[in-house]
C-alpha cells in the first residue's frame, strides 16, 4: 500500500500534516517546479528564486533523511507543466492508493486539487494545514453570528488559546492586551537600524538565479544582490539575528519610513513563515521568551507577536470564510487603471518612487509603505481592486493569494464593504510627512493642497471623503472629517477638488 505525497513550493516542512504517518520506505514524495505556478502572475524574481531554491533544498533534505521524492526541475520544454500533469503521470508509473496533500493556500490551487479525485480516479486525503494557529473551521466557528469581525478580539482569543505573554492567571502580561498606541514614533537615523541579516547564493541558489534570469525575463524586479535564506537552518538564523538585534525597537518604529533604510525594525520573516521555513508559533515564542529574558520591551514584544498571531491568522480566517466571492468585491465601484509608474518606480512623488523602488530591488517592502503609502494612493485615486491586488500578489516574496487578498482588498482598498476595517486608511500627505523623512526630498510640497506643485495626496484625499459621502458619512469614525470637510470655504473645496480632478486625469504623469 504506498501513497503519493504532495509537497507544494509553500509547505517545505518535515512538520507538514501531509507527512503524518508516511512511511519513507513505501510512499513516494513529489515536489514539481511548473509553469502553470511560476507564471500565473507577473512575480517578482528574487521570489521564484526564494521558492525554486528552498524547495531544491528541501527536496534535497527529504532525500538525505532517506525519503524517495519525485523532483521535477523547471524548464519551460517539460513535458508537464501542472501540478495536475506531473502528478497524473506518476499515477500510470506508480499506481499509489491514495494521494496525499495538504490544504493549500490559494483557493486557485485549492479547487483544482478538489477535483483530481474524480478527475484522476484515486482517492485524494486532503489535510488541514497544522502550521495555523487556528484551523478554518475554528475561525469559521467564531465569526459566526457576529456582525463584524474585529481582529482584537480574534487576536485575544489566539493570546488565550496559545497562552502567549498571558500571565498565570489568564491575563495579558504587562497589563494590556495591546500596547498600540506606544508604536508610533518617526524614526529620525537614531539607533541605527541594524543592516538586513544576509546569506550568500550557494551553487543551488546560483543555478537556480540563472535560470530565472534565463527563463523569466520580463518578471519584475531582478535578482541582483540575492541574500534570502533558502534552508531551514539560515531561516533560523535569521530569526535568532532579528530577536537580538532589531527586535528591541521593532514596536518603536514599526509605523515609521525613512527616505535612506529600505528595512528598518521589520523582521524580514513572512517570506520564510509563509513558505515553510519557519513556524509562525516558534516565532512568536521566541519573541516571547526574548521579552521574559529581559532582551526586548512589551510594546516591541506584544506588537510583533500581534502580527502574525492576530493579523496574519485573522486575514486567512477571512480569505477562506468568504473566497471565491471574495475576489471579485469592489464596493467602492473603482474603474481607474493601476498607474503604470507602479511597476517602474518612475514617479516625482518621492514616497511612491521609495517604495516602488525597494520592492523591485528588494521583493520586499515593510507594512507602512504597503499600507499608507501604495496602498493609500491606490485607494485615493480608486484604482480597480483586481489590478492593485495583482500588483502586490506579484511583486513581493511573502505574497500568496490568501494574505494578499483580504490585506489589499479588504485593508486597503475598503472594498469589501468594511468587513476586514472598521474605516478606511485613507490619509493625506501630512500623514507620511509625519512618519517619514520623504517629503523633504519630494518634488511636491507636502504643505500645499491645490496649487500645480502641491502633494498629490492631500487633494486626493479631499476628492477620496467627497465622492463617498454616501458610503462614509454615517461612520462614526470618519465623522470628524466630514465636519472638517464642510468646515472648508465653498472656494478651498471647489479648488480642492479641482486639482484632484486634475491629477485623476493626469495620473501617469505624477
Ligand atoms: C497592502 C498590503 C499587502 C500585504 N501583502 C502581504 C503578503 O502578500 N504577504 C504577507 O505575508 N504579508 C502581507 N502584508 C502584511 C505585511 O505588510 C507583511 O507581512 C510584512 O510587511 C512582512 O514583512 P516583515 O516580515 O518584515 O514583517 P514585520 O513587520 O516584521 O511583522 C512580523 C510578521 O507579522 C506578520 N504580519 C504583519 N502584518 C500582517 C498582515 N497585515 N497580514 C498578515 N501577516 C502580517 C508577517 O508574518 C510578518 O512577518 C500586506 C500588507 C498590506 C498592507
Ligand atoms: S510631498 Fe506628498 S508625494 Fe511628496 S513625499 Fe510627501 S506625501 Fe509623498
Amino acid at each position: 500500500m504506498a501513497n503519493l505525497i504532495l509537497i507544494l513550493g509553500d509547505q517545505l516542512t518535515t512538520d507538514i500534516s501531509a507527512l503524518e504517518g508516511a512511511d519513507p520506505k513505501r510512499d513516494r514524495i513529489v515536489m514539481a517546479e511548473v509553469h502553470e505556478e511560476a507564471s500565473y502572475t507577473n512575480h517578482h524574481k528574487k521570489k521564484l528564486v526564494l521558492l525554486f531554491s528552498a524547495m531544491r533544498h528541501f527536496g534535497q533534505q527529504l532525500e538525505q533523511d532517506g525519503w524517495r521524492v519525485h523532483y521535477q526541475h523547471y524548464h519551460p520544454d517539460n513535458e508537464h507543466q501542472s501540478l495536475e500533469a506531473v502528478v497524473s503521470t506518476l499515477l500510470e508509473d506508480l499506481s499509489p492508493d491514495t494521494i496525499i496533500t495538504t490544504e493549500c493556500g490559494e483557493w486557485r490551487l485549492h479547487n483544482q486539487i478538489n477535483q483530481w479525485q474524480e478527475r484522476l480516479g484515486v482517492p485524494v486525503d486532503t489535510r488541514t494545514d497544522t502550521r495555523f494557529i487556528a484551523s478554518k473551521r475554528e475561525f469559521a466557528d467564531w465569526a459566526e453570528d457576529r456582525k463584524q469581525l474585529r481582529m482584537e478580539f480574534f487576536y485575544r482569543e489566539m493570546r488565550r488559546k496559545t497562552g502567549l505573554l498571558m500571565t498565570p492567571d489568564d491575563k495579558p502580561e504587562g497589563g494590556s492586551w495591546n500596547f498600540d498606541a506606544d508604536n508610533r514614533r518617526k524614526w529620525s537615523g537614531k539607533p541605527p537600524a541594524p543592516a538586513p541579516f544576509r546569506i550568500e547564493p550557494d551553487t543551488i541558489t546560483r543555478d537556480v538565479i540563472d535560470l530565472v534570469d534565463q527563463h523569466f525575463p520580463d518578471h519584475f524586479g531582478n535578482t541582483d544582490d540575492f541574500h534570502f535564506a533558502v534552508t531551514h537552518g539560515d531561516a533560523q538564523e535569521a530569526l535568532n539575528y532579528f530577536i537580538e538585534f532589531t527586535l528591541p525597537c521593532f514596536g518603536d518604529y514599526q509605523d515609521a519610513m525613512s527616505d535612506t533604510e529600505d528595512w528598518l525594525f521589520h523582521s524580514i520573516l513572512s517570506p520564510y513563515i509563509n513558505c515553510g521555513l519557519l513556524d509562525p508559533l516558534a516565532v512568536c515564542e521566541a519573541a516571547a521568551r526574548a521579552w521574559y529574558a529581559g532582551l526586548a520591551p512589551i510594546n516591541a514584544v506584544e506588537g510583533f507577536i500581534r502580527q502574525i498571531l492576530g493579523w496574519r491568522e485573522f486575514v486567512r480566517g477571512i480569505y477562506w470564510l468568504h473566497m471565491p466571492g471574495y475576489a471579485k468585491e469592489n464596493r467602492l465601484g473603482n474603474t481607474r487603471s493601476l498607474p503604470w509608474f507602479y511597476w517602474t518606480g518612475e514617479t516625482k512623488m518621492r514616497c511612491m518612487h521609495k517604495a516602488i523602488d525597494a520592492t523591485r530591488r528588494n521583493a520586499y517592502a515593510h507594512h507602512i509603505q504597503r499600507l499608507m503609502v501604495t496602498g493609500n494612493f491606490a485607494l485615493l485615486a480608486g484604482v480597480k481592486p483586481e489590478e492593485i491586488c495583482d500588483w502586490y500578489l506579484a511583486v513581493y516574496a511573502d505574497a500568496y493569494d490568501w494574505v494578499e487578498l483580504p490585506n489589499v482588498l479588504g485593508m486597503v482598498m475598503h472594498a469589501d464593504g468594511g468587513y476586514l476595517g472598521s474605516k478606511p486608511y485613507a490619509a493625506s500627505g501630512k500623514y507620511i510627512q509625519r512618519m517619514s523623512d520623504h517629503c523633504a526630498n519630494c518634488h511636491y510640497k507636502v504643505s500645499k493642497s491645490t496649487e500645480p506643485d502641491a502633494c498629490p495626496f492631500n487633494s486626493l484625499y479631499w476628492h477620496f471623503i467627497d465622492r463617498h459621502r454616501a458610503d462614509f458619512e454615517g461612520n462614526p469614525r470618519m465623522g470628524m472629517m466630514y465636519r472638517n470637510w464642510e468646515k472648508q470655504k465653498p472656494e478651498k473645496r471647489e479648488a480642492l477638488l479641482k486639482r484632484a480632478n486634475y491629477l485623476l486625469e493626469h495620473l501617469e504623469e505624477l
